[in-house]
């Protein structure tokens, strides 16, 4: 069973009032794991310790100094690959797959991308005319913003909270960092890759525990705290953006989507198909990007709703390591009756159960997982309380359309903007819709394709401002104007 600490000043701590909470395993939900859970004087000590390596070592260090540190992070989580596939798998439950080819390089690249990005990207200057013919020259600096609150969730952990403390450091800021209660393994186990590589203590400090009347609140109230980054729910961003008003502290969200995928008849068929059931399945349905609600256009409905069928009846349940199995469970019983609330709804609004809609049998302690059936539904209005609100579980909702316009007003009638996906040969189309659908992120012809130097963030209540490549310095620094005249 591991022992998770806070990691706060370069050290691991147990919480100062002694208090832990338990961590279960999605598969079984045996508990695996004792975590300390921050006290509010835990995280004040973090956040002093954040100040001082912030006016201390690592404020002064030089750019190359820190960059050069960022690359020794990503190469000694490359070293200790292993170590963050188990402690990932372990935490979620999803295959080892997704782990060593998605979650776990992803994390390490967060570190190199933004040490990139720093290092060449410019800021503006402009020569000015004055009065006197002599002139002016303005030129912008950047600065960190000093303590960044990181409040991350637990749908892919260590992909998610590096993406913020990634830039966030490259900026030269320090962090606290609040990992999902339901999955602080990779959390901690950066700790120790920060001390090996020789992060100053302060820089990255992780607290443990929950949300309201937790470290998650917390953190979001505390004065010495200048800017919040958040990735979950709509709902939670809501709250953190009231804490944040005190003392007019920027944020940064990424919220929920309720995300359209488009499939056109002149669609490449089998890629369609794969596409949709990647972002329909992926992960378990536990994707913000994912799609839950899918449009075909008429003449392919019939024969696309039973390809898509075929192949999420084709899924191998089990745990990740298991030979053979590649679909996971949901994160915790509690998401699980949550889903499975949904498949019932669905039901009662008078779906039609394409597959799925239940939990599948699973034998001896894996009968105790948070399992549900990959699940496809047709028949609903879109009025339909699964067809408007995010499930965040392995199901979609498939309806016919007839025309462009149609599907454009459909796909966009949701208080979200998250991404969509379009299938089509026809790339004129493909790329007017592409202006049409009010997202933060459009694919076509490819799902969850990220480069990561582009920006990435939701429209509506899909969350505020954008990161990636050098949108995240626009959060994660100040840019200062300095005028001279001549
Ligand atoms: P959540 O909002 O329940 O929790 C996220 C984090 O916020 C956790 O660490 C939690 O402890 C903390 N938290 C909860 N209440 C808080 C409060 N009042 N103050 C401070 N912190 C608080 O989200 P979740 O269930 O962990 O994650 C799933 C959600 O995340 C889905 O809605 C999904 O769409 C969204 N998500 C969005 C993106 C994106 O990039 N847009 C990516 C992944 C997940």
């Amino acid at each position: 069973m591991r022992q998770i600490d806070n990691f706060i000043n370069g050290v691991f701590l147990p919480a100062s009032h002694s208090r832990r909470f338990e961590k279960r395993s999605p598969v079984d939900n045996r508990v695996i794991a004792s975590i300390a859970e921050a006290s509010h004087a835990d995280v004040d000590m973090a956040v002093k310790a954040a100040r001082a390596a912030l006016n201390g070592e690592w404020g002064r260090l030089t750019q190359d100094q820190r960059v050069d540190l960022l690359y020794a992070v990503a190469d000694e989580i490359t070293r200790r690959f292993d170590d963050f596939v188990d402690a990932e798998m372990e935490d979620t439950g999803q295959p080892e797959h997704v782990m060593k080819h998605v979650f776990i390089p992803r994390g390490a690249a967060n570190f190199k991308i933004f040490a990139d990005v720093i290092k060449n990207v410019p800021t503006e200057s402009f020569m000015t005319d004055t009065p006197d013919g002599r002139g002016a020259l303005n030129y912008a600096i950047r600065k960190p913003k000093g303590v960044i609150g990181v409040i991350s969730p637990w749908n892919a952990p260590f992909l998610l909270m590096t993406w913020k403390v990634g830039p966030a450091l490259a900026c030269g800021n320090t962090v606290l960092v609040k990992p999902s209660e339901e999955t602080p393994f990779t959390a901690a186990l950066l700790g120790e890759v920060m001390n090996k590589v020789g992060i100053p203590a302060g820089v990255y400090n992780v607290v443990n525990g929950f949300g309201p009347d937790s470290a998650g609140e917390f953190i979001t109230s505390h004065p010495g705290v200048d800017a919040i980054t958040f990735t979950g729910e709509t709902r939670t961003g809501t709250a953190i953006m009231k804490a944040a008003a005190t003392g007019t502290r920027d944020v940064s969200f990424e919220m929920g989507g309720k995300n359209a995928g488009i499939v056109f008849a002149d669609a490449d068929f089998d890629e369609a198909v794969n596409g949709i059931f990647r972002s329909a399945f992926l992960n378990t349905g536990q994707v913000c990007l994912g799609t839950e609600r899918v449009y075909v256009e008429r003449p392919i409905f019939d024969k696309f709703v039973t390809a898509l069928k075929a192949k999420a009846e084709g899924v191998k349940f089990g745990r990740p390591s298991d030979h053979g199995s590649n679909y996971g469970p949901l994160i915790s019983r509690e998401h699980q009756t949550k889903v499975l609330s949904y498949y019932q709804k669905a039901v009662e609004e008078g779906a039609t159960v394409v597959t799925g809609g239940g939990v599948p049998e699973m034998q001896g302690e894996l009968a105790e997982g948070n399992w549900v059936q990959p699940t496809i539904w047709t028949g609903l209005p879109e009025t339909a309380a699964v067809v408007r609100e995010e499930i965040f579980g392995p199901c979609c909702h498939i309806s016919p359309f007839d025309s462009e316009d149609e599907v454009v007003a459909k796909a966009n009638d949701t208080e979200y903007g998250l991404s969509t996906t379009i299938w089509t040969t026809n790339l004129t189309r493909a790329h007017r819709m592409a202006g049409r659908i009010d997202v933060g992120i459009t694919w076509i012809n490819s799902w969850f394709l990220r480069d990561l130097r582009t920006a990435f963030g939701g429209t509506k209540q899909s969350g505020i401002g954008r990161e990636g490549g050098v949108h995240s310095l626009e959060f994660y620094t100040e840019l200062r104007n300095v005028c001279v005249k001549l």
